[in-house]
């Protein structure tokens, strides 16, 4: 038996080794001078997979629903074969179209379009100054449109290359504005009979703006521009306590009500409005400071657990490290065009997961409808996603864009089509040409400007 034994052990042995032999053997054909040459002139990384090039990176401007919307195409060697991107910076939206058509077309010729981390790297490095939201919005335009490509290529969505489902469909927030919270909360049932869960609450425009019942000082002296909003911010502090109450009281408990201060008031005042609404139970509270205001958020932290939204004006990735290893806020709220794309915003939206912070991506109308697709494709993905900000888009917009996301009971369900599932119609877009304009400037009565 011994015998036998042995004699299995001896010959697993001679196994063993002639198997090592035969490996390195094996191994050295392909470290030898001659393979690695071989291996130098059809990349590795493209095994299996033919090596497709950029043709032509070009913006496309379009305006459907009013807002100016910045789209980038970038063709490739293979015929028929396109990407599309969201680069809408609205408000400026003329000065991001030469960052496309001439910096980012003559950068990316001729580059592989898989290599979409290095493409983003190195685009965002090769202008050694950066962040800024012009160069980021192109730069995101590209970055979607090679996911789009990617996705393309796999014929796969791209969510299934970013990760795959977590999740049945997107879950998403509305908007009700009213001039009274009567009309609010009409509204805001009527969101709920459709399907809706979340609905964003607004008495007038941002800081009640179109609603104050006074004319302001610095319009009767003729001071500033026509166009020029005003408000009163201490009023409007004091009316969004009004509304929760009014609006929780009259549509019950079964609905998430979110507000966006966007920036209105000063600090202080602000962490007391927002402490007084901890007992409406609000789903978040948005931009209760702005970016420069950063270290308010440390003594709101202290003073109430109202959930917070921030980010929205964040360029920089890296503006969000800080807060969120010291969880100063609960949900991730920019603009994925902004920070750069997909690539960024997947980095930002895992950074978030270690610290309990969620997404909730800018989602209104001055973000494209091919934007809104990039954010559905993230949100479907990762864990940590929270809520989504949507749009209904206009039978115009849906022309223009076919397969825009549309919304079933509240949800966004994602395309299941190759790529990022959505198109372009030039023609159709040319019809809605762009326009000069940025965002009205907001004033008290005295004339001092507020932060929008
Ligand atoms: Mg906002």
């Amino acid at each position: 038996m011994k015998e036998l034994e042995n004699k299995s052990e001896k010959s697993r042995r001679e196994a063993l080794k002639l198997f090592a032999v035969g490996s390195v053997g094996f191994l050295s054909l392909f470290n030898s001078p001659k393979a690695r040459a071989a291996n130098y002139e059809t990349p590795s990384y493209a095994r299996g997979v033919k090596t497709v090039t950029i043709k032509s990176v070009k913006a496309i401007t379009t305006a459907p629903g009013g807002s100016n919307l910045v789209i980038v195409k970038v063709e490739t060697s293979e015929p028929g074969l396109y990407g599309l991107g969201c680069a809408t910076f609205t408000q400026r939206a003329q000065v991001v179209v030469p960052a496309i058509d001439t910096y980012l077309n003559d950068f990316c010729v001729g580059r592989d379009v898989d290599n979409i981390e290095d493409m983003w790297t190195s685009a965002y490095l090769n202008s050694y100054w950066r962040n800024g939201p012009v160069l980021n919005n192109a730069l995101s335009g590209l970055d979607q449109a090679l996911w789009d490509i990617k996705g393309k290529r796999a014929n796969m969505p791209v969510y299934k290359l970013l990760g795959g489902k977590s999740r049945i469909a997107v879950d998403t927030y509305t908007h009700a504005s009213g001039p009274t919270v009567e009309a609010i909360a009409d509204k805001v049932q009527q969101y709920m009979d459709q399907g809706f869960r979340h609905v964003r609450i607004q008495q007038g425009g941002y800081g009640g703006v179109g609603t104050m019942d006074f004319s302001p000082d610095f319009k009767k002296e003729g001071f500033s521009r026509t166009t020029d909003d005003f408000t009163d911010p201490a009023e409007y502090l004091r009316r969004v306590p009004k509304m929760f109450e009014y609006v929780r009281k009259k549509c019950g408990e079964k609905v998430e009500l979110l507000h966006d201060m966007h920036e209105q008031g000063e600090p202080i005042q602000a962490i007391n409005m927002i402490k007084e609404l901890q007992n409406y139970r609000p789903y978040f509270i948005e931009d209760p400071f702005s970016p420069e205001n950063m270290t308010w958020f440390k003594n709101l932290r202290q003073a109430t657990s109202v959930p917070i939204a921030m980010g929205e004006l964040f360029n920089n990735i890296n503006e969000f490290k800080e807060p969120m290893m010291n969880q100063l806020f609960d949900f991730i709220r920019c603009h994925i065009s902004q920070i750069g794309g997909i690539t960024p915003a997947m980095k930002v939206a895992r950074l978030g997961e270690w610290f309990n912070v969620r997404t909730a991506w800018h989602g209104p109308g001055d973000t494209s409808p091919v934007g809104h697709a990039a954010n559905n494709s993230i949100d479907i993905v990762v864990f940590n996603f929270g809520i989504q900000e949507s749009q209904m888009f206009s039978d115009r917009v849906k022309e223009v864009f076919p397969g825009c996301p549309t919304i079933k009971n509240g949800y966004y369900y994602v395309s299941e089509e190759p790529g990022l599932g959505i198109d372009i119609n030039e023609k159709e877009a040319a019809k809605y040409p762009i326009r000069a304009r940025g965002m009205n400037t907001l004033r008290k009565s005295d004339g001092t400007i507020l932060k929008p």
